[in-house]
């Protein structure tokens, strides 16, 4: 009798902390030291970005809107956002391999890229949906001031650990594709975690969201179309706090985790995280 108490207490232990993974239903995001960020900026678009074939079986033609897969709508929304004339990336992709390889720097290639990794990397969290990283150089001028001038990016989905949908609407308990795609963006056009999760930014996964905050189109307006201090643009970021002088080459990844923690949930009711 212990015994089978045992293996339901252990099923259902197994069974929330599963579930909670989903993170789908989970809006609170945690706090997030968002100082060690630093604002990057490309100075000149729209970007060509390459996405893998790989990508292609995931839509079927009925995702298509405006001739646009649901990951070419992603880009779409960041260039509205913008608006103005300004186009940020181009649209449709052009289409590229899919790069394997366990290591990031293999991806610096000449092309800028969206791919899937089915080995995902030692030096990144399982924890990490995506990721995108990024290169570029420590650039600073007296109307800007300091901030990252990016060459290089890509944006690589972990599918080593997790599936996605490209489902329109949602599918409760799945991470859904261009909602992840149009956070990674965020990163890729220069922008930092939030702490808010009234931004397309927040570091976890919170659920559908294929449009941006207003919160969200403030910042991205204010990167590329104010041509003023970066910093004062689009928030208090101590880009200042990597200390390095204009020239110095730079290179970071952002990760967008599932979920920081394993949760227990008891109908509905956290109960116990770890
Ligand atoms: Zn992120």
């Amino acid at each position: 009798m212990k015994k089978i108490f045992n293996i339901t207490l252990i099923l259902l232990l197994i069974y929330s902390c599963k579930q909670a993974e989903d993170s789908s239903n989970i809006s609170a995001v945690p706090n997030y030291q968002a100082g060690s960020c630093a604002i990057g900026k490309w100075s000149s678009t729209p970007l060509n970005i390459k996405m893998s074939t790989d990508f292609n079986a995931d839509f079927s033609p009925a995702d298509s809107v405006g001739g646009l897969n649901p990951l070419e709508q992603m880009a779409k929304v960041w260039n509205d956002a913008v608006g103005s004339g300004t186009k940020l990336i181009n649209v449709p992709f052009p289409s590229t391999d899919n790069k394997t390889g366990t290591s990031l720097g293999g991806f610096r290639d000449g092309e800028l890229g969206i791919y899937k990794s089915y080995g995902w990397f030692d030096n990144v969290s399982s924890g990490a949906l995506a990721i995108t990283q990024f290169y570029g150089t420590m650039a600073s001028n007296s109307s800007l001031g300091t901030y990252i001038n990016l060459n290089h990016a890509d944006i690589i989905f972990n599918y080593r650990d997790y599936s996605f949908t490209t489902i329109a609407g949602g599918t409760w308990g799945s991470y859904d594709l261009s909602t992840i795609l149009l956070h990674e963006m965020g990163h890729f056009l220069g922008l930092c975690h939030e702490s808010t999760n009234n931004s397309i930014m927040a570091p976890y996964y919170s659920g559908y969201q294929r449009s941006l905050k207003d919160f969200d189109t403030r910042k991205i307006r204010g990167l590329y179309l104010s041509n003023q201090n970066i910093s004062s643009a689009i928030g208090n970021r101590n880009v200042n706090a990597l200390s390095l002088p204009p020239g110095t080459p730079v290179k970071g990844t952002v990760e967008l985790m599932a979920n920081g923690k394993c949760r227990h949930f008891i109908n509905g009711k956290l109960v116990f995280e770890h």
